[in-house]
Formats: structure tokens, sequence, C-alpha cells
């Protein structure tokens, strides 16, 4: 269970999230994935090892600015292929890697199967991206889907979403880690420092019930839709 985002200038985004998950392996998981955006999503996701998806992701090339990564331990749902993260809603414009566990999921997707979503997961988690493409769909801006699609969601959760067509990383927590990276080729979003510490050492930790939104130069971190100023920190330890 942990989570890795990436938007910036440094190319090939797949790079730092692969490199960020293996740093996040001591968390503990059953399965990893990968979504990389701007334009069209590009998805990656396997069960088991942080080997088989760094088989998977090796075939293919990656471009774009903006990525986010999961490791995952099932709460919901078996470990498999279609349960691991990141999660889509059905067009795969968006995709959500989470952390947690969302305690009103079945109300949540009963609702949503009942407007004819399809799910493809067992998962508690799979609700988000639906929700999400929900609000795009009824005129939301996509910060705004996002932040009204969380705001009905009870129980746990770090969270992280990509849109297609967006460069920004659109995040939330509450009871579960989440702190950002301010990087000189960008911004990083992690469950834990290590993940990124090879790019930077300066931290802002986020706090329950915080959003931020991260987009190659600048973040914005709010809650109940007023704007927060964060401290950033500097981690003065190394991993090593
Ligand atoms: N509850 C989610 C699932 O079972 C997320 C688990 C996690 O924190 O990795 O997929």
């Amino acid at each position: 269970c942990g989570i890795i985002g990436y938007v910036g200038s440094r190319g090939d985004p797949s790079e730092v999230l692969m490199a960020g998950l293996s740093t996040l392996e001591y968390r503990g998981y059953d399965s990893a994935g990968i979504a990389v955006g701007n334009g069209s999503l590009q998805i990656e996701k396997r069960e088991g090892e942080l080997e088989a998806l760094e088989k998977a992701v090796s075939t293919k090339s990656f471009s774009g600015s903006v990525g986010i990564g999961h490791t995952r331990w099932s709460t919901h749902g078996p470990p498999s292929d279609r349960n691991s993260h990141p999660h889509t809603d059905e067009s795969n414009s968006v995709a959500v890697v989470h952390n947690g566990i969302i305690e009103n999921y079945q109300e949540l997707r009963d609702e949503l199967q009942t407007e004819g979503v399809i799910f493809s997961s067992d998962t508690d988690s799979e609700v988000v991206p639906h929700l999400v493409a929900k609000n795009l769909k009824a005129g939301d801006d996509p910060e705004r889907a996002f932040q009204r699609a969380v705001d009905r969601l009870e129980g746990s959760y770090a969270l992280a979403c990509v849109i297609e067509g967006e460069d920004a990383i659109f995040a939330a927590r509450e009871d579960s880690p989440l702190v950002l990276g301010i990087g000189e080729e960008g911004y990083y979003l992690a469950s834990d420092v290590p993940a990124f510490l090879e790019y930077t050492r300066d931290v802002v930790y986020l706090d329950d019930g915080e959003f931020v939104t991260l987009t190659e130069d600048d973040y914005i971190v709010s809650k109940d839709g007023h704007r927060v100023e964060k401290d950033v920190k500097t981690v003065e330890w190394s991993a090593e």
C-alpha cells in the first residue's frame, strides 16, 4: 500500500514511478500499477511482485509529463490484475489510485450501477473514477469533479487521480499518509518521503481533509474550498 505521483519535465514519468514504487515495497503489497497521462492514459498493472510490472513497463514506451503509481495491499477483492490499481472509468479517461478503505463504497456502487455504470473490479476504490467521470459529464471542471467525488466518500484514503488531456494530478487525503515533494523539475507525491528523496528534500506534509492540485509549475493545497498556505520543510536525513 503505497502511492507515488510525478508531474514535471524530466521526460518519461514511468522511471520516477517505478523507482518510487520500489522504495515503497517495504510497506507490503500484493500487486502494483501505473498510469501515465497527457493525451490518452497509458495504464499497466499486475498482480504479484514489482518485477512483473517492471517487465510489462519495459516493453512499452511512455511519454507525457504526468503519472501516478500504486502498490496494493488488498482489502476489498482478492489480488488479481483486474483488482490492481489504477482503476478507471468506462471510457478510460480518469485513472485513480487509492490507499485505505472507502466505508460507503457499496452504497455508491449501487447508485452508479443503477445509473448504468459497469464496474470492472471488486474493489471499494473503483467508485472514485466513476464518480469523477460522472461529475465531468455533468460539466464540472477537472478539479471540482475530483473534489466533489471525494466529498462523497466516507472512510480512509490517500487518493491520486489523473484525467485524460490534463497535465495535472488531483489528490486528497483522510487518515492515510500523503506528502508532496517540491523539485526543480516538477512535483512529486507519495505515501512516504523516501519514494522521491532521490530527486528532492523539500517536502510539504498534507493534513487530513486537504486537497492538492499539482501541475508542472504550481501546487495548490486547499481545504473546504479555501486555499491553505503550507510550510515547506527540508528533510535532513537520508534514506541510506
Ligand atoms: N481498499 C483498496 C483495495 O482493496 C486499497 C487497498 C490499499 O490500501 O492498497 O483495493
